[in-house]
């Protein structure tokens, strides 16, 4: 009985009660393994992180539940279309990460950009009249530090200010479309 009640304890440190999906203290204890294999295999481990583009409006439009509505539901979309050997975990607030193991910086980006244009055509409409909710998302490398994200984090930050609704990938040059105007991906 106090194996299944720890085993429950377990679960749920590890996973965010909002979304269902694993959280970032889960990420951590994941990692060492992750590292531990990628050194095997002698391949990278990419990172994608996502922000939700002017969540704060849609909170303060729509309200705080229809925001927590908008993050259940991103969080389903991301299980759905990620590669089955992806990780998807919610980071905290509107970010998000996905772990993206033997992932060439090509495939994460044929990956990330499904998955911005599978959250900018959704049908938000049914959740709430008006509501529209896109994502930018930066692709990199992680790399076995304090924030082994970091790198994808300043790719994220170029999404952003680029204009938002838009994926970049840390590793690429510009002329290969990967860093991208919302108007060229779509
Ligand atoms: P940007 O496009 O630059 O990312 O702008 P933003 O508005 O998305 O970013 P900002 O950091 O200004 O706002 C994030 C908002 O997310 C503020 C906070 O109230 C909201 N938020 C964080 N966690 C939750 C949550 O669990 N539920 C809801 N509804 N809102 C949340
Ligand atoms: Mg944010
Ligand atoms: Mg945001």
């Amino acid at each position: 009985m106090q194996r299944i009640q720890a085993t429950r304890w377990e679960a749920e440190a590890h996973h965010d009660a909002l979304t269902g999906l694993p959280n970032r203290r889960y990420m951590s204890s994941r990692l060492p393994d992750l590292w531990a294999h990628l050194k095997t295999t002698q391949r990278p481990l990419l990172a994608a992180m996502l922000d939700l583009d002017h969540f704060k409006k849609i909170n303060d439009v729509f309200g705080h539940e229809i925001g927590d509505a908008v993050l259940r539901q991103v969080g389903s979309l991301l299980l759905a279309h990620v590669r089955s050997r992806d990780l998807p975990i919610r980071l905290g607030g509107e970010e998000f990460i996905v772990l993206m193991p033997d992932a060439s910086p090509e495939q994460a980006l044929v990956a990330c950009e499904r998955i911005r244009r599978e959250i900018e055509t959704h049908d938000w409409p049914a959740v709430t009249a008006g509501l529209h909710v896109t994502v930018s998302i930066g692709i990199a490398p992680m790399d076995d530090t304090e924030t082994p994200w970091a790198q994808a984090d300043t790719a994220l930050y170029r999404a952003k200010a680029q204009g938002r609704n838009c994926v970049v990938c840390a590793d690429s040059p510009p002329q290969r479309g990967l860093q991208c105007d919302p108007q060229v991906q779509s």
